[in-house]
């Protein structure tokens, strides 16, 4: 079923599952609910509308994602991706010693990671929740909706929030930072690149990552944080000024750069919700934490919050005694639990690498050099944190 949101919304009987956000994150929810429970009387609040046309003009951003994020969207039908591998990870900084280098081969896998614009990946999840809403007989679509008419429901309802948003939009949760810097994002058409690689290299004005893109060889998607300030004079350049401050920022001889496309800045932060659970409320993705993407961890955290709920949610309304709320809150409380080592653990890491690596000062910078070196010569260490950002802690 669907609904536009001009009309009030017909809320009777009360669905069991309200998901608010119809994002990557409250989709993936959406699609692993259904699958596991085809008659859940599921409600979604999507902001967009029916068509999937502002979708396909979207968001170009070029998002990693990890081996257990690509699992996971193939094991729901949603990998359908124009989506360049990572073959090799190089960390190092600018001006600096310490470099490391992380390799498939080392973790035995095909790939570190892939490449995939947010607007492909909202897309194909829009389409394969699209294709089960055909099974599913109490599954209301809301469109066009960012209203709260959600918010007087039973409290055998649960109400999943999945609003995201960019840190900007957001209002503060328990716990927010400002960076102080901005990403400038964009892609730049290159000469002699080679292919698979992520470079990450940390320059005095914040990280400045590389990546594979859809176009293939000749183009790179490019992440560079800096001050605010210093985002929108590199957004406003003429681009053979901007290619010629990006050789300089980068300084590595990895072939040229030729153009810069699509230049579009995101300003950066931390806010996170040090309490994901309240009552039959349960907070999810962004909605959770919005994180600095320097680990490229945000939406990957994301999914893995859709997946454990769906397992800890889905069951309680298979059997009648999901009418009642101390069921479903104890369906929620080991949610909170099992996502607590992951969450702390992915938060931690990120905002560590955000604020160690935005600093020029000399101690930081030596210690910096010596981190990446350590990781580059003792191997198990290096996997470890490799395995924690490829599929978080389990
Ligand atoms: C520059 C940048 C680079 C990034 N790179 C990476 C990366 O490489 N890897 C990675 O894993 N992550 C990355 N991220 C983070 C990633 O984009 C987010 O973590 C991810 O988009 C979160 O998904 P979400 O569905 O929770 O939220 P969102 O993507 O924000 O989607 C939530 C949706 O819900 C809508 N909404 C809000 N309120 C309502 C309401 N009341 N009712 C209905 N709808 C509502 C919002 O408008 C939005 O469309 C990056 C972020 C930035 C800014």
């Amino acid at each position: 079923m669907q609904s536009n949101s001009d009309q009030p919304i017909n809320l009777s009987p009360s669905p069991q599952v309200v998901i608010l956000g119809a994002g990557p994150v409250g989709l993936a929810c959406a699609i692993l609910l259904l699958e596991r429970n085809p008659d859940l009387h599921l409600a979604l609040n999507d902001k967009f509308q029916e068509s999937n046309e502002f979708i396909t003009q979207g968001d170009e951003r070029g998002i990693a994602i990890s081996e257990g994020s690509k699992q996971l969207l193939e094991s729901i039908g949603a990998w359908n991706l124009e989506a360049p591998a990572i073959h090799e990870v190089h960390i190092s900084q600018r001006h600096h010693f310490g470099q490391t280098v992380i390799r498939r081969e080392e973790l035995q896998k095909d790939a570190l990671g892939y490449i995939v614009r947010y607007k492909d990946i909202h897309l194909q999840l829009r389409l394969r929740l699209k294709a089960l809403q055909n099974q599913s007989k109490n599954f209301v679509w809301h469109y066009g909706s960012t209203r709260s008419d959600f918010e007087d429901m039973p409290t055998s309802t649960c109400c999943i929030h999945a609003e995201g948003g960019l840190f900007h939009e957001q209002v503060a949760k328990d716990e927010r930072s400002d960076y102080g810097q901005s990403a400038l994002i964009g892609w730049v058409q290159t000469r002699g690149v080679p292919e698979n690689i992520a470079w990450e290299r940390f320059t005095s004005g914040g990280p400045l990552a590389l990546l594979p893109h859809h176009h293939g060889k000749n183009a790179r998607n490019l992440v560079w944080c800096a001050s605010p300030e210093r985002v929108e004079e590199l957004k406003n350049l003429e681009s053979k000024d901007f290619l010629k401050e990006l050789k300089e920022a980068f300084g590595l001889p990895v072939g040229e750069f030729l153009e810069i496309h699509d230049r579009r800045s995101y300003p950066l932060g931390l806010n996170i919700r040090e309490s994901i659970i309240n009552q039959n409320h349960v907070w999810i993705g962004n909605a959770a934490q919005t994180l600095h993407p320097v680990a490229g961890q945000g939406l990957n955290l994301g999914l893995r919050d859709a997946a454990t709920l769906s397992q800890c949610v889905g069951p309680v309304y298979l059997s009648a005694k999901g009418q009642q709320f101390e069921v479903l809150n104890k369906a929620l409380v080991d949610y909170a639990g099992l996502r607590e080592k992951d969450r702390r653990a992915t938060i931690g890491l990120t905002d560590l690498m955000a604020r160690v690596f935005a600093t020029d000062l000399a101690p930081i910078v030596i210690a910096r050099g010596l981190a990446l070196s350590i990781l580059q010569w003792i191997p198990p260490l290096k996997s470890a944190i490799a395995r924690q950002m490829m599929f978080g802690q389990r």
